[in-house]
């Protein structure tokens, strides 16, 4: 990002923000303490509704990483944010990963018979905001 405005002094530090390691998602790191128990409850509701054989067991945090006796935000929020992208099922039709949410949604028109092409395009997903 080089949106730097010079008429702007950066006099308060913008909040810091934590990636949810269920859902990927960025918080502040005050939010992130009231996300997380919503999101796990809501992922264990979504688990629940999977077929027995593709049901996770619970995600667990990833510690922090430690650089030099500190947390290092950069490869903390790393770590969260590939814990997310662990967390995806994959399509077992394309081979793309989904929110467990998002794959039945997908798997109405990606089927066995029809599985949906693998992107190569610029069809991007929106990023839901
Ligand atoms: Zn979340
Ligand atoms: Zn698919």
């Amino acid at each position: 990002m080089d949106n730097f405005n010079p008429s702007q002094p950066r006099a308060s530090r913008p909040a810091p923000t934590v990636f949810c390691y269920i859902c990927g998602r960025q918080f502040g790191s005050k939010s992130i303490d009231i996300h997380l128990p919503q999101c796990l409850k809501k992922w264990h509701a979504e688990n629940d509704k999977l077929p027995k054989n593709q049901r996770r067991a619970a995600p667990t945090k990833p510690d922090d990483v430690i650089v030099g006796g500190v947390v290092d935000r950069e490869a903390t929020n790393e770590a969260l944010w590939k814990s997310s992208q662990g967390l995806m099922l994959e399509c077992e039709h394309c081979g793309r990963r989904f929110k467990e949410d998002r794959l039945p949604v997908h798997q109405r028109s990606c089927t066995a018979d029809n599985p949906a092409k693998r992107l190569a395009s610029k069809s991007r997903e929106r990023p839901n905001k």
